[in-house]
């Protein structure tokens, strides 16, 4: 099939890759010249991993060509992919690159005669697409809905596998206006990816994306919880608790002798929070949608009140091993939001440098990918990057392991013994060995310790 996808950020570069290396002839469109030239360079403009070598194939074998102009993609395809952002700025979802992409393609449409269907990627807020996206569109384009087709199919892939959940998807979700517009869509997965096909309308398309990033945010902060009692009584081990609880039958499946847990187990763990670009700004779209819709959805409330604590709890495990931060090296192990990925936004990590710097601290840190995009984010003179964990370490009177990159993991206490100059730990985490870093010396605590 031809296909256009509007935006070529996470989610649409990703996809028009995977789509394009399926065998679909696909044009990526981006208003930033940059990353364009770069695609068309076989140049990743983020990290993801195997997306290098992938993009590489599809440009050498002309699957995949990327562009700044809407309308030649529109006019030279059969389907276009809205994958722009929805960042959530003044208390609500922000519609703008949607709305401004709506009406570009609209525009688009005005000129063209044969049948095309616009589905919308990105995340957006139950009852966007069937009244906001289509009436720009209607309006733009002078054509009522269903002389072209309308769709939504969410996106559920994760930032760190990206490549994989897109080509081993669990379910592919297509809300649609009609029938064409549904068979337009399926036709894109059908034969190439093999997952169950949920057929719904536009809003319960949107649901489902919401409620599956609301759903898990719930239980990091389930957990954050559980482990924030655990230490205020003291004596329990979070992690602890959590093996105990995913023995429940309902949890733990039995097979012969072997013990299969579900994915949500990983979730079931003390940490210092969640971030990135979906989860926050999805809880607290459909918070607000709610509220707009007159519900007061208390527990996303508390989802996102426990998350916001979360990194101030590992400056203030610090400050009570080491004392007041004023002019102590303090390093930071890992700035992405997570390991295996370069996307800083809404990193825990962030929130936790800036609190240092506000106490005073002077802060190294590091991280294998996101140095790039940690530049332009933060600058503080008594701040500096660093190019690996040695040079993190080297002296410093304290350190917080905020991502676990594999890399990290690896460091042994020996380590840190011997680089810092205080030689005191705070795992945010929970990946390191509490008895193999004391034996080295090495004062330890983490999330879920006391
Ligand atoms: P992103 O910010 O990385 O990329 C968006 C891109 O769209 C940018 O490159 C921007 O230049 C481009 N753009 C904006 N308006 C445009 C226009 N009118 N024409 C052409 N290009 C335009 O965003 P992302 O992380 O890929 O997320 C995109 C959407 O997918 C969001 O709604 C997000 O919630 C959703 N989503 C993201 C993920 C993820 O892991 N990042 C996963 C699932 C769903």
């Amino acid at each position: 099939m031809r296909i256009s996808i509007v935006g070529t950020g996470y989610v649409g570069l990703v996809s028009g890759i995977c789509l394009s290396f399926q065998g679909h002839d696909v044009i990526c469109v981006d208003k930033k010249a940059e990353i364009v030239n770069e695609i068309n360079n076989s140049i990743s403009p983020i990290y993801e991993p195997k997306l290098d070598d992938m993009l590489n194939q599809v440009i050498s074998e002309k699957k995949l060509y990327a562009c700044t102009d809407i309308n030649w993609a529109i006019e030279n395809t059969d389907v276009t992919i809205v994958a722009v952002g929805t960042p959530f700025k003044n208390n609500a979802i922000d519609l703008t690159y949607i709305k401004e992409c709506a009406r570009e393609i609209g525009t688009a449409l005005a000129e063209k005669t044969s049948y095309h269907t616009v589905c919308i990627k990105s995340t957006v807020v139950p009852g966007t697409t069937d009244t906001i996206v289509r009436e720009i569109i209607e309006e733009a384009s002078h054509k009522q809905v269903g002389s072209f087709g309308l769709a939504m199919n969410p996106e559920f892939l994760r930032e760190g596998c990206a490549v994989d959940d897109f080509m081993m998807p669990d379910r592919i979700v297509i809300g649609a206006y009609d029938d064409l517009s549904f068979d337009s869509i399926a036709a894109i997965y059908r034969g190439v990816f093999d997952a169950p096909v949920i057929k719904t309308n536009l809003r319960t398309a949107e649901m489902i994306k919401y409620t599956s990033n609301s759903f898990l945010a719930n239980l990091i902060s389930f957990s954050n919880d559980i482990s924030n009692i655990c230490e205020s009584i003291g004596g329990i081990d979070a992690i602890d608790v959590f093996d105990g609880l995913i023995m429940d039958k309902r949890i733990v499946v039995k097979n012969d002798d072997k013990q299969l847990y579900p994915g949500l187990v990983q979730y079931l763990k003390p940490g210092c929070g969640f971030g990135g670009s979906c989860f926050p700004k999805d809880v607290k779209a459909l918070l607000t949608h709610a509220k707009a819709n007159t519900y007061d959805a208390v527990s996303l409330e508390a989802v996102l009140a426990i998350n916001e604590l979360q990194p101030l709890k590992m400056v203030e495990k610090l400050e009570s091993l080491i004392g007041d931060l004023l002019g102590k090296k303090i390093a930071v192990l890992g700035i992405a939001f997570k390991a295996e990925t370069d996307d800083i936004r809404e990193s825990p990590a962030i929130k936790i440098i800036h609190i240092l710097l506000d106490k005073g601290a002077l802060v190294t840190a590091c991280d294998p990918e996101a140095l790039r995009n940690a530049e332009k984010e933060l600058k503080n003179d008594r701040f500096s990057l660093k190019e690996n964990y040695v040079e993190t370490l080297r002296d410093a009177e304290g350190a917080l392991l905020v991502t676990a990159w594999e890399s990290y993991k690896c460091i042994q206490p020996i380590e840190f013994r011997n680089l810092m100059k205080n030689a005191v730990l705070i795992d945010g985490r929970r990946v390191f060995d509490k008895n193999a870093m004391e034996s080295a010396g090495v004062k330890y605590t983490g999330i879920g310790l006391k």
